[in-house]
């Protein structure tokens, strides 16, 4: 074994993972050294933090890049790569049913936790409710607020191709994908060039990718380090808000790694045949990138790539799978917002009868399926939640105290429940096929 250790070594150091995790240990361990809170509010910044934060955002900035013309043309790519209505309907069917139920799962596992645990109740609510906010409390499903998310959603999701691609409206990005992709299968003879140049685009696009994908442990260092810089600066709250505060965080970390370490490996089990540790091993670098970046977006490129090389799944199924995933399935984020309602209703003093607890738990989930992949996207989604149970709105406020270091790990399970997805429908449709 000896013999080979230098070999191993070198392929380790090699590893884009190994240096993208060495890269973001330094990041830490740097700021924590040499940085001062006062360089945030400093008119003038050090020469090396000005560098550092030139080089986080540039690296945001390739990424952002690639991420709408890779949503656009991979989705219609995986729609015409499957091929044929009648297989895409059998794909979309597992892919949505998918997506819903570990939804579910996630929510309702907040929601159980938070009563049966709900351990900021040691102490009193921490806000009085605005006399104004009352009047909103127990907004039920069918009022206003509900139709106005749905109208919200719609009509993000019809938006003429060109001025969705160019404001990087997602939805609308998706949903033209699916439309254009379906049209293309079932009007173009199959001998079309327009699906080879939709293939040869996709190419184009990767080998792009993969050189972004090389400056990921510069970036990643650069990300962290300014992240921790910014954890530095301390706040005036009182101890027992704190605690309940770090409560708060607490839970939602908690429930978001057994979602993440028990639910969906599991799930992956039963539905793929694939072995949870080994599959771990296999995701770490597309969920090291989601929780560095905050953003499932910007992760896709990497998820797709893992997919491709690491997991072996069926590009057709990839390109389908992760796109549509990466804006409509989010189990952290919804995971999150249904606990975090039932925190700060808690904190305002508000009681939620069991329509409110309903409500909470619908909202949480069209919310998180309209929210796009960025950093603290839920927060708009979040004030639908709010809306609909009577909390007031700058309760908000609390949540962004604490709300940049979840992101990290609630993007992280979004992106994983992603790449769960495309092994479960690869897996589903692979054995639909050996049986037909
Ligand atoms: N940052 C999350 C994501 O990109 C969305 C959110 O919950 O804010 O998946």
């Amino acid at each position: 074994m000896g013999l080979f250790l230098p070999g191993s070594i070198r392929l380790l150091i090699k590893n884009l993972t190994f240096q993208t995790l060495i890269a973001a240990l330094a990041g830490v361990v740097l700021a924590t050294i040499i940085a001062e809170p006062a360089w945030l509010t400093a008119p003038e910044k050090p020469a090396f933090y000005e560098l550092i934060i030139m080089l986080k955002q540039v690296f945001l900035a390739a990424l952002r890049m690639l991420i709408a013309p890779m949503i656009f043309f991979s989705l219609i790519g995986g729609i015409i790569g499957i091929g044929n209505v009648v297989r895409l309907k059998a794909l979309g069917g597992i892919t949505v049913s998918y997506y819903l139920s570990t939804t579910l799962i996630a929510i309702g596992l907040g929601l159980f936790a938070v009563f049966f645990i709900h351990p900021w109740t040691a102490y009193p609510p921490a806000v009085e409710v605005p006399a104004t906010a009352s009047h909103l409390r127990m907004i039920d499903p069918g009022s206003d607020s509900l139709i106005l998310v749905i109208k919200q959603i719609l009509m993000q999701a019809f938006t003429n191709p060109f001025s969705a691609l160019v404001k990087m409206n997602i939805l609308g990005i998706v949903t033209n994908a699916f439309l254009i992709g379906i049209a293309m299968v079932l009007v173009l003879p199959a001998d079309s060039k327009l699906f080879e140049i939709v293939h040869q685009v996709n190419q184009v696009i990767y080998r792009i990718l993969g050189w972004v994908i090389k400056l990921l442990p510069i970036g990643i260092f650069a990300i962290l380090f300014d992240f921790s810089v910014k954890l530095s600066v301390g706040d005036g709250h009182s101890a027992d808000f704190l605690t309940q505060l770090i409560q708060f965080a607490g839970l939602v970390v908690a429930l978001t790694l057994i979602h993440g370490l028990l639910v969906l490996p599991l799930i992956g089990w039963f539905f793929a045949r694939r072995s949870p540790v080994d599959t771990l091993r296999k995701i770490a670098r597309p969920l090291l990138v989601a929780f560095s970046t905050s953003s499932s977006s910007a992760t896709l490129p990497v998820s797709m790539q893992t997919c491709d090389e690491t997991l072996k799944i069926n590009p057709s199924v990839s390109s389908f799978v992760l796109p549509l995933g990466a804006t409509m399935n989010m189990d952290g984020t919804a995971l999150f917002e249904a606990v975090a309602a039932i925190f700060l209703a808690y904190l305002y003093g508000i009681e939620l009868s069991n329509v409110a607890i309903f409500t909470v738990f619908f909202m949480s989930m069209v919310s998180s399926i309209g929210a796009p992949g960025m950093p603290t996207a839920s927060m708009s989604g979040m004030q639908m939640v709010l809306l609909a149970v009577g909390i007031p709105l700058e309760a908000i406020a609390i949540l962004l105290i604490i709300e940049r270091p979840l992101d990290t790990i609630r993007t992280a399970l979004n992106v994983e429940g992603d790449l769960y997805g495309a092994m479960v429908v690869d897996h589903q449709t692979r054995s639909a096929e050996g049986r037909s």
